[in-house]
């Protein structure tokens, strides 16, 4: 039935690059036989999934959204390909996203954007935008994302759909496809909170191939999800998150927000985390330094595209003139900015600064956890707007993830859920609920409690 739905609506929507038909059917059988010979299933076993395109899947295709990886099928599954199969989930295929996963709208994927199933002439958020679109458009009733600094975050709040960063280190990053790997976490993408719940669960917990892999066991989400309750919890409302040129229709379904948890029990408290100011700021400097280190093993040697290899250059021309044209203009634009920030005389001034703020993102969420349980805000300052209207100014691009990014400097959890659709356009609005790291289960309870 889904591949049925991808075949009617994903001509429109593209959300997915590359549909896995044999392999979907193949695993779908695969769990019928199990089912018929009476094995214990999952509760995900059968269920179609959306995987984005920064997860190696063997024998599949993964292009990050990019043409330099054009050719190139992966020898290996990531870890969380690998879970996914091991629970049985049927993966349809892999969706469309910003290349490398820089972009906050899906139009910088070198195959072209998607489209938002509420309104295809916008965006549907970025980078996952294909995952989210795929959601909201029924083609997967679950899929995956990346979250560097919003791209889970962002594309839920403006497709109407659920979607979880889990803690930093709460989900295996390998065979993810690195752009900054201080802050990149992979998580669940649903339609309802427990959907999202019982994906996490599936795809969470130790993996001795991540260094940066938490040892501790995963914290109980579906649980939570089930319990859905706020009485007696304490929520902060961070004055910094609410700020000036935030649509109005955002703010009114975010403030109905606040009062419906006050009305189910839940304590409110006024905040202020003043360095939060910073974190964009903070956020464009680290995450294309680490992006201009993670991307130059894309050597047209290793992977991919290779052009001009024939027999007259050197290997370093090979590999300039494939960098060339292989990476997009976003792509290039942060390598630039990264390079610059780590050379020698920079470094300290800004690569130095921004981990400095870093550190102050982080003090500031501890202490705001002292005096609350959970942080609410909007997930994105607007709803989603037209395709086109920000490619030729990235700072209005950036913006779109100004409440999501200190999440991600922290390495903090956090979930964005609707919360109703904007007053003047009837697009749907995101709310943001952080949680400490390694209180995952709060997303879910309150999650659930106000969904
Ligand atoms: N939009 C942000 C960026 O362009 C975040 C992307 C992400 O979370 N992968 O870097």
């Amino acid at each position: 039935a889904h591949l049925a739905r991808i075949d009617a609506v994903d001509e429109k929507v593209h959300a997915f690059l590359h549909v896995d038909r044999e392999g979907a059917l193949a695993q779908a059988r695969a769990v019928d036989e199990s089912r018929a010979r009476g094995e214990e299933l999952g509760p995900l076993a059968g269920v179609p999934l959306a995987l984005k395109d920064i997860f190696t899947t063997e024998g599949v295709p993964t292009t990050v959204g990019s043409k330099i990886l054009e050719g190139w099928v992966p020898p290996y599954d990531a870890t969380v390909t690998k879970r996914l199969k091991a629970a049985g989930v049927v993966i349809l295929g892999k969706t469309n996203m910003d290349e490398f996963a820089m972009g906050s709208s899906t139009e910088n994927s070198a195959f072209g954007p998607t489209g938002n199933p509420w309104d295809l002439t916008r965006i549907p958020g970025g980078s996952g935008g294909g995952s989210a679109a795929a959601l909201a458009s029924f083609q997967a009733p679950l899929a995956i994302g990346t979250d560097t600094g919003g791209s889970i975050r962002q594309p839920a709040s403006v497709t109407g759909t659920v979607g979880v960063k889990p803690t930093y280190g709460g989900v295996s990053r390998y065979g993810m496809v690195a752009f900054s790997s201080s802050l990149d976490q992979g998580g669940p993408c649903a339609r309802t909170v427990l959907d999202a719940a019982l994906l996490h669960e599936a795809i969470a917990g130790h993996d001795p191939l991540d260094s940066t892999s938490i040892e501790a066991s995963v914290p109980p989400v579906v649980e939570a999800a089930r319990t859905g309750s706020v009485a007696g919890l304490r929520v902060g409302v961070v004055r910094e998150l609410r700020g000036e040129g935030f649509q109005q229709g955002v703010l009114n379904r975010f403030d109905e927000s606040v009062e419906l948890l006050r009305g189910l029990g839940a304590t409110i408290v006024e905040l202020s985390c003043p360095s939060f100011d910073k974190a964009l700021a903070a956020y464009y400097l680290i995450a294309p330094s680490e992006c201009s280190s993670n991307l130059a093993r894309f050597d047209a040697m290793r992977y991919g595209l290779r052009v001009g290899d024939d027999g007259t250059r050197s290997a370093e021309e090979v590999t300039s003139l494939t960098r060339e044209s292989g990476f997009g203009p976003e792509v290039k634009r942060r390598i630039m900015l990264g390079t610059y920030a780590l050379s020698s005389g920079y470094y300290d001034a800004y690569y130095g600064s921004a981990q400095k703020v870093r550190t102050l993102v982080a003090r500031d969420f501890g202490r705001a956890f002292e005096q609350v349980d959970v942080v609410v805000s909007p997930t994105t300052p607007t709803t989603a707007f037209p395709i086109g209207e920000r490619v030729d100014d990235p700072m209005a691009m950036y913006l779109a993830d100004l409440c999501t990014i200190p999440v991600n400097l922290a390495g903090n959890a956090a979930m964005s859920l609707p919360c109703g659709l904007a007053d003047e356009d009837g697009l749907p609005v995101g709310l943001q609920i952080i949680a400490p790291a390694m209180a995952d289960d709060r997303l879910y309870r309150v999650g659930a409690a106000v969904e």
